[in-house]
This record gives structure tokens, C-alpha cells and sequence, in this order.
């Protein structure tokens, strides 16, 4: 591996003047100082991969910090909280963070297909028309907040991950709580493994996520879970 490879990462921020991109170099010792992920220091190969993977398969996510399934924010901005120079600091204001991270987290959009799905079109054209749909789409694609986060014994066991409640509002269906048919755990958590065996994360987004995140516009659309999830 290329030890010497940077891993830059880039958000549009909110400013002043409109919006503007804003980019840093992500660093591997700054994401030492998460509590309860000494997985980073015993398998620093782990991050790396991870890091070259998404950089290559999904360039706009970006890895943050958080407490515990939620991402910190900045005291003073309420940007995200990310690993560089050294320290965790706020990526819009350079804000330092002083308190505990214990929870790293990967976020970005995840193009999901609408085209075609008649239902779930509709509602989000009612929603457009009216002003309230809150999620990007693009082509035939809504763009799906994602977020997740490395378990403390990773690679031993899986990450967690979520949808956001926006999500659910643009299908028209409420969030599923627990639920079996929907392979969710509740409190919009995604139940992606029977068993996990190791995976890196953008391997889970492309397996596991997107074809999950596509069960739940089918199965807003009426049709049955059987067709979409098959374990
Ligand atoms: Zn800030």
C-alpha cells in the first residue's frame, strides 16, 4: 500500500455568499483519537482500503465523527466534525472539537432508482409540486442520505447503518419500526446481515445497502417483500 497516498475529501458548505466547496485532507492519526476504535492503530490497512475504495466508487461521501449513531457537529458553525490536521475540527470554520468522539461515520448520497416505480413517482412529483420534497433527484434517481458507522470491533463484526426519516417521507410511507418484512431494526436502521463475514464498507453500500435502500421504494410501491429480499 501507498503510505504516502492523500485521501482528500470535499463538502458543500453553506457560507455568506451562496455555497462553496469546501475540501480537506483526511488524517488517519486524527481518527486515532475516536474512543473505542483501537481497530484503527491494530489494522491500519483496514482504513486505508476503505479510504481508496469509496475515493474511487463514491468520491462525495466523507468520513466524520460522532457520539454514538449520530455525527457531532461544530459548537459554533453546526458543520461536521472531521479528522484532519491532527485533530477532529469542524470542516467549514476549523473549529477544533473538544469533546469525545467515539463513533466514526461515513456519509454521502446514494443515487436510488425511481424511474419507472409508479407510485413512489407520483408522490415525489405531489411533494416537488407543493415544495416539500427534501431529498435531491436527479434524472430518475432520488439521492439517499446514508450514514454508517464502524462497529468498535471492526472487521470482527458488521457497521451499522441508517436511513434518514426524509427518506420515507419522499416514498409517502412512515419510517417501518421493527420490522421483519422490511429488514429494519427500527429507528430507521437498516437489518443488513444474517451473518456477517468481512466486507469493506464500499462493498456493503453496493451490496448490501443499495439493493436494500431499492426494497423499500418497491415495497412502497405495493409489491411484496418476497420478490425483494430473499433470505
Ligand atoms: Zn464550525
Amino acid at each position: 500500500m501507498d503510505l504516502a497516498k492523500k485521501f482528500i475529501h470535499t463538502k458543500t458548505v453553506v457560507s455568506d455568499s451562496g455555497t462553496e466547496n469546501v475540501s480537506w485532507e483526511v488524517d488517519i492519526g486524527a481518527l486515532k483519537q475516536a474512543r473505542g476504535n483501537d481497530w484503527i492503530s491494530d489494522y491500519p490497512q483496514l482504513i486505508e482500503r476503505d479510504l481508496k475504495e469509496m475515493s474511487e466508487m463514491f468520491p462525495r461521501w466523507i468520513l466524520v465523527g460522532g457520539k454514538e449513531t449520530n455525527p457531532a457537529s461544530c459548537s459554533e458553525c453546526g458543520e461536521y466534525v472531521v479528522p484532519t490536521e491532527g485533530k477532529m475540527m469542524c470542516l467549514a470554520c476549523g473549529e477544533p472539537y473538544t469533546l469525545n468522539i467515539r463513533a466514526l461515520i461515513w456519509t454521502g448520497l446514494l443515487p436510488v432508482q425511481i424511474s419507472g416505480v409508479e407510485k413512489v413517482e407520483r408522490n415525489i412529483e405531489k411533494l416537488r409540486e407543493r415544495g416539500q420534497l427534501k431529498l435531491p433527484r436527479v434524472s430518475g434517481f432520488l439521492l439517499v442520505p446514508i450514514r454508517i458507522i464502524y462497529p468498535s470491533d471492526w472487521p470482527h463484526s458488521n457497521p451499522s447503518a441508517y436511513y434518514t426519516q426524509e427518506f420515507f417521507e419522499s416514498l409517502g410511507t412512515g419510517a417501518p419500526s421493527y420490522s421483519h418484512e422490511y429488514h429494519m431494526n427500527g429507528s430507521l436502521s437498516m437489518c443488513l446481515f444474517s451473518r456477517w463475514h468481512e466486507m469493506s464498507i464500499r462493498d456493503v453500500i453496493q451490496n448490501r445497502i443499495a439493493p436494500h435502500a431499492l426494497a423499500q421504494v418497491k415495497l412502497a410501491n405495493g409489491e411484496r417483500p418476497q420478490k425483494w429480499f430473499n433470505e
